[in-house]
Formats: C-alpha cells, structure tokens, sequence
C-alpha cells in the first residue's frame, strides 16, 4: 500500500539532480551530491569512469579538457543502496566556495539539473526509503539548535516517533477488522460482550495515543518553542527581565529592535526548550498617539501568547492599575505572576490579594531567576521525560488530535457498528498522513522546500 501510493506521486525521479552539499563559505571539505537513475555520464566525464562500490577512492575531478578540477575522495552507492535509493555520487573536494562551484558547473554540464531544496529526501521518501516524519526529522536535526532538539530530531530519524504512530495504527486495524468482520455478517446478532470487549480495545488505543501525543507535544515544543509575553505597568522591570533572562543560559538571540513602544522580542533557551520572549510596551491609559498604538499592538501580542509573565514592581505592592491590566488579559491564555524588584523589600514580602503562584525576583540582582526559568517551563507544559521525547511538528499535533477526536466519538457510537466502524477509518487515516501514507503533492512541496538545498 505504502509503495503504491508512493509511486503514484509524481515527481520525475529519472532526473540526475546535484547540489553542494556543505555549507557556503570555506571549509576543509566540500561535498557535492549527485542522485539520479543514470549517473553514468556524470561519473565518467569528471572520473573518467564509475568508481568502485561504496569504496572510498581517492581520484581527480576532470574538467571538459581532460585538466584537474581538484582532487579528492569519491563515493559511489549503486541503487536501491543509497539515501535517495538512486544511485548517488559524492565527489569530496576542498571546500573552497571557488573550486565547489566549478565542480558544480562541470556536474550540471554532464547533464545534472540543479537539486531544488530538500529534493534529494524526497526522493528517499519517494523510494521508501523513510516515511515523512523521518524525512521532517532530518530538517529538524539540521536545524536544531540545542542538543536537545537534536537528540529528539535524532529520535525520530531513527524511527521512534513512525514505530509510536504504526503501533497504533496497528492496533487500530485489529479493532477495524473485528468490527468489519461483524458487519460482513448482520444477521448475526451483536453480544454484549463483543460490544464490551470493543469498549476494552478502545479504551487502551486511547490510552496510548495519549501518551504518544504527550510526548509529541515535548517533540514539538523543543521545535518550535512557546511565544511568552511579559506585560505590566511602565517601570516595573519588564526590559530588565528579559535582558535578565537573555543574558543568562543563551544560545541564540535575535533582538529585532523597534522603538522604545515597539513589541521587542529575544529568542532563548531555557535548558535547551526555546522561548520568544516579548517585551511589550506597558500597558495603561495613554493620550500619547505613539504610546497608544504601542498598547494596542501589545494587547494582539498577547492575544497570540502561550504563557504571558505578568509582572509587578515588589515595592509597590498590587496596585488598582496592576489589577486593571490582569482583568485586561486574555482569559484563556495561562499566566505567571512574578513579583520584581524584591531587592528593594529587604527581607520583607508584600500583602497580595492572590490565591494563584507567583514567583518573585530582582532583574537587578539575579535572585529568584532559577526560580522562574523553571516555572516557565512548567507552566508551557514542558516535561522532563525519562524515555526522552521525539522531535514533532505543529502538524503531527493536529492529526494525533483529529484521531484523538474520532476515537472519542467511536466511543459515543459503540453500539453502532457501520458508525463506530467510519470513526476508526477516519482515525487511522488521520494517522497515516503522519507518516505519509496519505499525502497530497502540496504537502511534500510545503514540507520539503523548507530544507536546504543539497539535503
Ligand atoms: P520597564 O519599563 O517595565 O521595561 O522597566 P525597566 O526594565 O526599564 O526598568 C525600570 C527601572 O527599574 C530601571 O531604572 C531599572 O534599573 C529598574 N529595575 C528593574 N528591575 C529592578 C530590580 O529588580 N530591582 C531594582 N532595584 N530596580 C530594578
């Protein structure tokens, strides 16, 4: 089935594609790629014949003359054998920007085509050599940016995420084929108890598809990361928090300054999970026309928010203005109260008319940041998993949600089994587009212009 629909999907994989496969820039080592179903042309115009099999041979790379390119070793992986389950060659050179672009040149003379992003994973998941979140995970693994990120991307590559989602899949096909044989017979009367043991087999499918989404949500998290907002009054630290927060325990910040009432936001990590923190201008009743449009792009900010940090000047207490702006902020999105500034209470804690947590710091002095760095975690819903957690996108969220949601309305229709039957069907179908099973063409497009080119 798989293979069937693979091959049914229509991308000219007869073509030889190339690219550079390193980095721009200079570097010991520069790779090019070639795939294609014949690659003989390209083998023997720059080697002068096909190498040996996954032999390491060192060799010169030939221009049109018959004069050397550059020298070095070349790979060759006959087909079905290689990443793309083409064959594939892998002249590496010097990785001189010069000397990998004639190598280029000479490789798209002998009648390659230029490799478009992602196009030689593609093809690997053309050929069946990963399914699609595999393929995702290669992206993610070149992308990620903490060893977190990268052990779960590494994960998922392996498999754990595609072996997680056949589980239930698999299971999801036994339950069908009990309920299915019923159907092929409907004069048989239906027994309480296989209605009761299709009950049992729904309810452990819940189970796990729950748990796999729990641990999707940590993959996903660790990808994309969670958009926290600090709101509060002028003055009551929020720039300070976040210089605080970015200056510490960084790996990546990419401030994009505005001006002073502009929403300024910091990527960072908090032990490796990535955080877009924003910094919005405070929020209170202004006749200033600047201030005020910076007030109103800081209530869409935190409309869009995951987590918002509501902070408060310690010294001064929860003030009537404090207690306005939290009955201003959005109802449904989470909040963590923290009280800034306590270096100036000396010892002493204010009165706070607040049942919820908080947490209090001093941007100024560093007290209570470790603190807090553990209760954003916490309240965006990171876990520390033991087993480890794989990497996910937003989109396997959304079809482990959609089979969640067929599976609770299986539940509903029981006793009904042509309905109870189509709730598994459109369960697994939600499942299948996971791994790629079902997939249209604008998917793959989507999914793998995202790469970079040569991957
Ligand atoms: P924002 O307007 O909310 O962004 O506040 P700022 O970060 O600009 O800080 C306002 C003032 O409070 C500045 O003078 C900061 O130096 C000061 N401030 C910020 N955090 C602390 C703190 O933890 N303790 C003390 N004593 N002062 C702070």
């Amino acid at each position: 089935m798989l293979q069937k629909l693979r091959a049914n999907q229509t991308l000219p994989s007869a073509e030889t594609i190339t690219a550079i496969a390193t980095a721009q820039g200079r570097g010991g080592v520069g790779v090019i790629r070639v795939s294609g179903s014949d690659i003989t042309a390209v083998a023997n115009g720059i080697l002068g014949k096909l190498p040996i099999a996954r032999h390491a041979t060192y060799s010169n790379f030939l221009d049109s003359n018959g004069d050397t390119l550059d020298q070095g070793i070349v790979l060759y992986f006959p087909a079905p054998h290689s990443y793309t389950g083409e064959h594939v060659l892998e002249l590496q050179g010097h990785g001189g920007s010069a000397v990998l672009q004639m190598l280029l040149q000479r490789c798209l003379d002998l009648g390659a085509r230029m490799a478009l992003p992602g196009e030689f994973t593609r093809r690997a998941f053309l050929n069946g050599k990963l399914d699609l979140a595999q393929a995702e995970s290669v992206a993610d693994l070149i992308e990620a940016n903490s060893t977190e990120a990268a052990r779960s991307a590494i994960r998922s590559l392996r498999g754990d995420f595609s072996t997680a989602i056949h589980k239930l899949i698999d299971d999801l096909i036994h339950l069908r084929m009990l309920v299915e044989a019923m159907l092929d017979f409907p004069e048989e009367a239906v027994s309480a108890d296989d209605i009761e043991q299709r009950g049992i087999l729904l309810s452990k499918l819940q189970t796990t598809l729950q748990l796999t989404l729990e641990t999707a949500k940590q993959g996903s998290l660790l990808r994309e990361g969670a958009y926290v907002v600090i709101a509060g009054q002028p003055n009551v630290g929020k720039s300070s928090l976040l210089n605080r927060l970015a200056g510490e325990d960084i790996a990546l910040v990419s401030a994009i300054p505005g001006t002073t009432r502009d929403v300024i936001r910091q990527a960072i990590q908090i032990y490796g999970v990535p955080l877009h923190i924003m910094d919005t201008a405070g929020l209170r009743e202004s006749n200033d026309e600047v201030e005020s449009m910076g007030i109103a792009l800081t209530h869409q900010t935190l409309c869009k928010a995951d987590l918002i940090i509501m902070l408060l000047d310690a010294s001064m207490g929860m003030t009537a203005q404090d207690k306005a702006i939290i009955e201003s902020l959005p109802k449904d999105i989470p909040r963590l109260l923290v009280l800034n500034k306590i270096d100036l209470l000396h010892g002493n804690t204010p009165e706070l008319p607040w049942s919820g947590a908080f947490v209090s710091v001093s941007a100024k002095t560093g007290k209570g940041l470790e603190e807090l760095r553990g209760k954003l975690l916490e309240s965006i819903g990171w876990r520390d998993l033991e087993s480890g957690t794989f990497m996910a996108r937003e989109r396997h969220l959304r079809s482990l949600r959609q089979a969640q949601t067929h599976l609770t309305q299986a539940h509903s229709v029981l006793v009904i089994a042509e309905l109870f039957a189509e709730e598994l069907r459109l369960a697994q179908r939600a499942l299948n587009e996971i791994t790629g099973e079902f997939t249209s063409d604008d998917l793959l497009g989507e999914i793998f212009s995202r790469f970079c080119i040569g991957k």
